[in-house]
Parts: C-alpha cells; structure tokens; sequence
C-alpha cells in the first residue's frame, strides 16, 4: 500500500516535471519560417545570388529566352521572365517548399547531375527572405498559376492568364531581416556582382536570348549565336580579332572555348571563365594552368583573357563540395591540369603565337614536363622581363649577376639597400646639392642620373612622377580640386555595364581631380574636360586603363577606394619610361620629388631612385 502510494507519487512527479518542462524548456524547434531564414543565408547572400538562381531554374526549364529585370541593382526587384516548359498548379505551390526539386529523386542521382541546379533550395530560400510572385503555365493548360508568397507563406493563390513559361519576381530582399538588408553594398557593388552572374549564365548559353532591363533601361539584348558572338557581345568588340579557338578531344576529357591573344593580356583579373559541364567554377588551379601555357607570352603581372569550357563525364567530378557550387573537385586534378596547359599551349602555337608544338595528346598525359614541374612564382619572374634594366630592384640585379655570371664576387653591388621611407627621406634632402647649378643627364629615355658630393643618384623617371603625381592629387581633393581645361570638341565614351556601374561611383571624385564627365545615356559619357595639364585625346583609352587599374588595386589588392582612385590616376598621368626630357623637365621632376613627403618610393611602395657610393664603387674595382 504504501509502495503504491510512492508509485503514484513518484508518476506525478514526473508529470509534474514534463509540464515545468515544458513550461520553462530551454530547447525548440524553430518556426518553419525562421528555419528557412536561417537556410536562406547559405544561398541567398545579395541580389546576385537570386539572379543566379533564377537563371539557371530558367535555363534548366529549356527556355530559349531569358529576360532578366531589375530595380535599385536587385534590392527592390530581380525579375526572371522565361518561355520555358512552366508549372502545373500543384509543382508551383511545391516549388518553394525546401528540398522541393524535380531534379534528384535518389542519392546516385547526384553524380549524374547535368542541370544547373538540384538542391531544392533556392526558391524556398528566396520565398523566406523576400516577397515573390510567381506566374506560370505550362503548354497542356489555357490557364496559368498566379502565388504570392511572403515569409515562406503563400498569401495567395489564382488562376491567371500569362504566356507558357515562368516569372518569378522577388521583390524587396530582406524586407524581413534588416540586419542583411544594411549589410547590402552600394547599387553600384550590387549590380557589379549581378552582372558578373549574368555573364557566366549568357557565356554557358550562348544559344539563348538573354535580355537585361535595369531600372527600366535596357542594358542587353544577346541574340542566340555561336560562343565567339556571345563572347564578343559580353566582353567587348576589341576581342573580335583577339581571340583563339581552344578545342581538343579525348575519351577522357573535352575542351573548347577561346583565349585571349597574348596582347589582350590585362593587369587585372577580370575576363576569366571556366565551366565545367557547362557550370560556371572557380579554380585557383586551372588558373595556374592557363597561367602556365602563357608562360613567356605575357608580362609576370598580366592575366591572359579566357573562356574555357571543360567537359567530361560528371562521375568523375563532385560538385557538391562547396554550398554555393562554384568549387568542384576532380576524381584526377593533375590531367586535367595538364590537358589544359597542353590544349592552351597547342592553340596558340597553331596561331603561331608560340614558336613550338610541344604537344602529343596520344602520347602518355602524365609524362608531360609540367606535371613534374609545376609552374611557380619564381620561374615564372625569371623568365619574364628580359630587359636589362626592368625591376632594377638590388633583388633582381643580384639574381640576374648571379645567372648570367655565376661569380659571387659580383654579388656586391654598389647599390644602397632598397630604401625604406624613415631610413631614406634625411638622404633625399639632405644631398648636399643645389639643383640648380648641376647637370642631369637622362639614360635610356628612362633614367635621370646626376652626382651627389660622394656618388651620384639614378632616378627612374616614370615611379618618380607617379610619386609627385600621387602626392598632388592626394592633396588636391582635400584643399582644393585640380584644375581642368574644357575640351573644344568633348569626347563620347562608351563603357560596359560593368564598367558603367562602376564608373558611375567614381564620377563625383573624378570631377574633384579635374575630370570633367557626364553621363550621357546607357553606359555612355561625355568628356567635357581633363586636367589642365594632361593632353586631350584618347579619352575612351584612358577611362578604359584608368578603370583597369582602379578594379586591380581596389577590388584585388583591397585598398581603400580613394587611395585607388588617386592611385590608378597617377599612374596614368605619370610621364613613361622611354619619353625623352628636357634638362629643364629632368630639373623640375628632381626637385618636385625631393619635395614629396615620402620621396623614395613609388605609391606601390617600389624605389624611386638607386644611390651609388664612390666608396662602394672603389671597392669594385678592388681599391680599398
Ligand atoms: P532546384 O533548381 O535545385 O531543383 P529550386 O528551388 O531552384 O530547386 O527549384 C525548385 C523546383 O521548381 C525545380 O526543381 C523545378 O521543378 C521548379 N522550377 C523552378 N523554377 C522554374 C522555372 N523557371 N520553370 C519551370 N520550373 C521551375
Ligand atoms: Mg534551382
């Protein structure tokens, strides 16, 4: 009896327990709608990202046109129009559920996969992060599907009237997570990163219409065409005569596409595709492998253009490495690796851009010189800039003395130590010189060379300018602008959307620096003036380059835009190496450097000038 009471006791206790459990519980499951955000993140990370994801549902849809529609760069609407096999009303109301995809049905299924997508995310993302409205039909119905769909909740639901195929429009992208919402970039990044997007998709279809609208202007209209077109219709018409075929076979692998002829060589990474089964990848080391078959053709801080399309049997890749699915892995990397080098090597030698043919495909892969010796840093700079006097760094020299002569004694150069800016600057001014009463005399068009009491100095005309120029225009925005000269006859230029975008940002400083520009219609401006002191005349060049550089230092090497900007200004404006000057431009450009506060280097940090010593020059010739 009392054992039973215990029980009984003891059993409520244990409710007891569970209701204060789960009353005070620290442990839930999340809402549907909040998980979703959370997964959302994964996938949807910008407006670009939903373009992605749009596009290839489009794609994978066969669609043969594709429209693309934006507002405020994505932020208020990313709109994908296309006329592919639509939705029945059931697959539309499914389709934003996660893991809803009519893509994969068993887990062998993924290493088959030949669509561009198949996780069964995206559109259950976009539907937790945005407002969506979808219209579809498919071409066995008169009557299509209209859903509304807002914080993974579809709010309604209709029949409706519209062509075969599908629209999907998010509209307001994280209306509902303002914390991402803020961390979205200016429209000008934004559209960047859509239009990056856009060219991968439009470059791996080129037997599509793709068309892209932006704030209600048209940006593209690509017409179905070969590769060549589409390349020529996204990247530029400089490529027309520009480009080299790429194509081999095996039973392994396929290549085919195009690269750049050495001279399109840019100095900053930009028009550089891979696909792999027709997927857009990123691989720092087939990279290397282009990189590689350049060797030689191009300078060591040039990157060729391309558009390679590698294909083989998805058995021997897995895409599913990395969530947003630009990385892959290869069953074999090396041969790929090398089948690229060789099939790159192969097509400019047939354009005769290379003098050799050093390339059998039927002959063992594997033996091939540069799966045993990898392409590196180092022999690539040795290899390039066989100019006596390019990077006349003490590094370089001593490397170059050491080659060629093998004699160690030599490794003593009369060459001070690269300079560092606190170590340098007393010596600058301090050089126990009057300007005036010396003599300059220039060597090679590009050095400027004059003595010192103890010794005599080189400068390097074009760093040292780029350093006066630097310093000026550094100046110029906080004081005062630089003054520009209006041009008689103003000049058009025309610019990508990318590059539009960009620019775009950049105008209001560019005025401060003495530029005056306008925009003037789709990716088109006018030059009214350029600085005072800077020559008219080719203007598109000069954006082009001026743009060229600005992406190289601001979006590779990171550095802060405004010091880019001046940066990527000076540069331009600085005088060249192989420019003839006058005793009285030699003068000037020596004493505007001895008064620059840091002297002795270039803005990338590079020396300006060498010194030589008389003592270090007596010591060469074996006086003590
Ligand atoms: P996944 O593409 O990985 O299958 P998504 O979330 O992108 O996943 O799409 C879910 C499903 O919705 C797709 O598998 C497809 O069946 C359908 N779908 C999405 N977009 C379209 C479209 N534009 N046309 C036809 N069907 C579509
Ligand atoms: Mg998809």
């Amino acid at each position: 009896m009392h054992r039973t009471l215990n029980r009984k006791a003891a059993v409520n206790k244990l409710f007891l327990n569970a209701k204060t459990c789960s009353l005070s519980h620290t442990i839930h499951v999340l809402p549907d709608h909040i998980a979703n955000q959370i997964a959302a993140g994964e996938v949807i990370q910008r407006p670009a990202s939903a373009v992605k994801e749009l596009l290839e549902n489009a794609v994978d849809a066969d669609a043969t046109e594709i429209h693309l529609i934006l507002n405020d760069a994505g932020k208020a609407l990313v709109q994908v129009i296309d006329n592919g096999k639509g939705m029945n009303p059931d697959d539309a109301r499914r389709c934003f559920e996660r893991h809803a995809t009519s893509k994969i049905k068993q887990i062998d299924d993924l290493f088959q996969i030949r669509t561009m997508g198949f996780r069964g995310e995206a559109l259950a993302s976009i539907a937790a992060v945005a407002q969506v409205e979808l219209k579809t039909r498919t071409n066995d119905s008169d009557v299509g599907t209209q859903l509304e769909v807002s914080n993974s909740r579809i709010e309604s639901d209709m029949p409706v009237a519209t062509p075969v195929g599908t629209s999907i429009a998010m509209k307001n992208l994280f209306f509902n997570v303002p914390a991402r919402r803020n961390f979205l970039k200016s429209n000008a990044a934004e559209m960047r990163h859509i239009l990056e997007e856009f060219n991968r998709v439009a470059l791996a279809f080129p037997e599509i219409r793709f068309m892209l609208t932006a704030n209600n202007q048209q940006l593209y209209q690509l017409e179905p065409g070969s590769l060549k077109q589409r390349i020529i219709q996204l990247l530029g018409n400089p490529y027309q005569s520009k480009l080299v075929s790429v194509d081999e076979q095996t039973d392994y692998l396929n290549i085919r596409g195009f690269v750049g002829k050495p001279e399109t060589a840019k100095k900053t990474r930009g028009d550089q595709y891979f696909f792999v089964n027709n997927r857009f990848i990123k691989s720092a080391y087939l990279h290397h492998a282009v990189m590689s078959a350049y060797q030689e053709l191009i300078g060591s801080d040039q990157f060729p253009s391309y558009v390679l399309f590698i294909d083989l049997d998805p058995a021997q890749i897995d895409v599913n490495v990395h969530p947003t699915k630009q990385e892959i892995k290869f069953e074999d990397e090396k041969i790929v690796y090398a089948f690229v080098q060789a099939a790159i090597r192969h097509a400019l030698a047939q354009f005769s851009i290379t003098p050799t043919l050093d390339f059998d495909l039927d002959s063992s892969i594997q033996s091939l010189s540069s799966i045993q010796q990898p392409f590196t840093e180092e022999r690539r700079q040795a290899t390039a800039g066989s100019s006596l006097f390019s990077g006349f760094t003490q590094k370089n020299q001593a490397h170059l003395i050491e080659r060629s002569s093998g004699s160690k004694p030599w490794a003593g150069l009369p060459i001070r130590e690269v300079p560092t800016p606190s170590e340098q600057q007393p010596s600058l001014i301090n050089s126990h010189v009057d300007l005036d009463e010396i003599e300059f005399t220039q060597l090679l068009n590009t050095y400027i060379i004059y003595p010192l009491n103890n010794g005599y100095r080189l400068i390097h005309q074009q760093r040292a300018h780029e350093r006066i120029r630097f310093e000026k225009l550094l100046e110029a925005d906080t004081q005062q602008p630089i003054a520009s000269q209006r041009s008689m006859f103003p000049a058009t230029i025309e610019l990508s959307g990318a590059d539009s975008a960009l620019f775009e940002e950049l105008l209001p400083e560019l005025v401060a620096l003495g530029y005056l520009i306008e925009p003037f219609g789709k990716n088109t401006y006018v030059v009214q003036g350029t600085p005072a002191d800077m020559e008219s005349g080719a203007e598109q060049q000069v954006i082009d380059q001026l743009l060229e550089q600005y992406k190289h230092l601001a979006q590779e090497l990171k550095l802060p835009r405004k010091e880019s900007l001046v940066r990527a200004l000076a540069k331009q404006q600085a005088i060249r190496g192989g420019q003839k000057l006058t005793e009285r431009e030699m003068r000037e450009l020596v004493s505007d450097l001895l008064q620059c506060q840091q002297g002795n280097v270039s803005p990338d940090g590079h020396p300006t000038y060498l010194e030589f010593r008389a003592d270090q020059l007596n010591k060469l010739f074996g006086f003590q």
